[in-house]
C-alpha cells in the first residue's frame, strides 16, 4: 500500500476481535456509571482554541506542543480537543446545565486528539473515558467518584490497583507552598532539567511531576504541599480520606501528585497498575473548583477524572478473561434450492433478537460443520433432502452433540432453543 493511503502516524484502526473488549469496558462504564447518577454527554471533537488554551493553561506541554490547532475557511482558530474536561465545562456553561438540582453529573467517552511522539501504546488520537460532577465542593463527591471508579476497575477484572491521592490546595494557600518550593529549588537549580529550570518559573509544582531520574532525586526532600494546606483545604482532605477508610477503598498519600493541567484546585489523583511494563496511570483525575467561572459561569466547584482507554483495553486483553460469544446459531443448507427455506429462517430468528450467521457456498457439510465449530456457535441447524420432506430441521447442540428436529414452522421454539431456555 502506498504510503500516503495509510493511516497517518500515530493513528490506529480498531478492529475485531479487539472491538469486542472495547464495547465490553464502554458498556460496563456506562452501566457502574448510572449506577452513581452519571448521565451521558456528548461534546463535538472540535473548540475554539481559546477553550484549551484558558482551561489547560498556556505553558503546560499540551497547550505548547500537543494541540492540533488550524483555522477554518473563515479564518477562526479551532483546535482538535486534547482532553475532555474543557469542552464539558463549556458545554456546562454554555447550555445553563447549573440551573439543575446539583449535584450535576455527566460523563462522556471518545476521541481525544495530541501530537505527542509516537511510541508503544501511545496515540495522537486517543481514546477516553471522563466523568465530571459539578455543583458541590463536599469532599464526599470525590470520595464517591473514587469508589465508582474502584467499583469499575475491579468489574472489569483489573486488580492490584495503587490508588494515589493528594491536595494541591486553594489561591489562599498554594502561593505559601509556591515561594516555600521555589526557595528549595533555588539553591539547587543547575542540577534540574531544561525543562524543570523554565518551570522553576513558571509552575514550579510542577517540577515534581518529572520524570527525569535526576529531577525526582534531586528533589526528593522537597516541601510538601500537605504541609502548607490552609485549615478549609486539609479538613476537606481529611474528610475525603475519613470517607474512603468507611467505604474500604485502598489509596496512598502522594504529596507529590500535582497534575500537569493548570486548571487543578485541592484534592488530585491518580489510579495505577502495578501489571509487568504498565506503571502508568489508568485514571487521572481532581477538583477544579475555578474553572466553571473562568468560563463565564456561576461558582460551581468541580471534580472529575479521565480514563486513557487504550491502555485499559491492553491490560483487559493480556488478562485474556474477556471473550466475544460467538453466534447462537449456525445454519446448514445442503443443497442451494433449501436455502430459500433457510434464509425465512434466519430472518424470524434475527428479528427475534439472535445473532445467526449461515454457511455459504458448495461446501459439504463437514467443512460447514468446521465453519460453524470455528465461529462458535452454540447450535447448528441442517437442512437437507431428508429434512425438507418431512417438513423440519434438524439441530445439533455443538459443545455436546445432542441432536432432535423441529417443524420448519416453529420459530418460537427454534428461538429458545438457541437461547438456552427449555422448550
Ligand atoms: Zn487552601
Ligand atoms: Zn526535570
Amino acid at each position: 500500500m502506498k504510503e500516503r493511503l495509510r493511516a497517518p502516524k500515530g493513528f490506529q484502526d480498531v478492529i475485531p476481535p479487539k472491538t469486542f473488549i472495547w464495547q465490553h469496558i464502554e458498556d460496563r462504564a456506562r452501566k457502574i456509571f448510572k449506577n452513581y447518577g452519571f448521565h451521558e454527554i456528548r461534546v463535538p471533537v472540535v473548540e475554539h482554541t481559546d477553550v484549551f488554551v484558558r482551561s489547560i493553561g498556556e505553558n503546560t506541554d499540551i497547550v505548547e506542543k500537543e494541540m492540533y490547532t488550524f483555522n477554518d475557511r473563515a479564518g477562526r482558530s479551532l483546535t482538535l480537543r486534547p482532553e475532555g474536561t474543557a469542552s464539558v465545562v463549556r458545554c456546562y456553561v454554555q447550555n445553563g446545565l447549573y440551573t439543575m438540582p446539583a449535584p450535576q453529573r455527566y460523563f462522556y467517552t471518545g476521541p481525544m486528539f495530541r501530537y505527542e511522539r509516537p511510541q508503544k501504546g501511545r496515540f495522537r488520537q486517543f481514546y477516553q473515558i471522563g466523568a465530571e460532577a459539578f455543583g458541590v465542593d463536599a469532599p464526599y463527591i470525590d470520595a464517591e467518584i473514587l469508589c465508582m471508579l474502584n467499583d469499575f476497575l475491579s468489574d472489569i477484572g483489573l486488580d492490584g490497583l495503587n490508588c494515589e491521592i493528594n491536595s494541591i490546595g486553594c489561591n489562599k494557600c498554594r502561593p505559601g507552598y509556591r515561594q516555600a518550593l521555589k526557595a528549595y529549588l533555588l539553591s539547587g537549580l543547575d542540577g534540574y532539567c531544561e525543562d524543570c529550570r523554565r518551570r522553576y518559573d513558571i509552575n514550579p509544582l510542577r517540577v515534581l511531576d518529572c520524570k527525569v531520574p535526576s529531577c525526582i532525586e534531586a528533589s526528593s526532600d522537597a516541601p510538601v504541599i500537605t504541609d502548607y494546606l490552609c485549615d478549609d483545604c486539609s479538613a476537606h482532605f481529611r474528610k475525603l480520606r475519613k470517607y474512603l477508610d468507611s467505604m474500604e477503598i485502598k489509596y496512598e498519600l502522594n504529596p507529590r501528585l500535582v497534575r500537569g493541567l493548570d486548571y487543578y484546585t485541592g484534592t488530585t489523583f491518580e489510579i495505577t497498575t502495578v501489571h509487568p511494563g504498565s506503571q502508568n496511570a489508568v485514571v487521572a483525575g481532581g477538583r477544579y473548583d475555578k474553572l466553571v467561572e473562568e468560563f463565564g459561569g456561576p461558582s460551581a466547584p468541580a471534580v472529575g477524572f479521565a480514563i486513557g482507554m487504550e491502555r485499559l483495553v491492553e491490560l483487559v486483553s493480556d488478562m485474556d478473561i474477556v471473550k466475544e460469544p460467538g453466534p447462537g446459531l449456525f445454519l446448514i443448507c445442503l443443497n442451494e434450492e433449501y436455502r430459500l427455506t433457510g434464509i425465512r429462517i434466519l430472518r424470524k430468528l434475527r428479528f427475534s433478537g439472535l445473532w445467526c450467521e449461515m454457511g455459504f457456498g458448495a461446501s459439504s457439510l463437514r467443512s460447514q460443520l468446521k465453519k460453524a465449530d470455528r465461529a462458535g456457535a452454540r447450535y447448528v441447524f441442517i437442512i437437507g433432502e431428508d429434512e425438507i420432506k418431512a417438513g423440519r430441521i434438524k439441530y445439533r447442540r455443538l459443545s455436546n452433540g445432542e441432536e432432535g428436529y423441529l417443524p420448519l414452522d416453529d420459530y418460537e421454539n427454534m428461538a429458545r432453543l438457541i437461547s438456552d431456555e427449555r422448550i
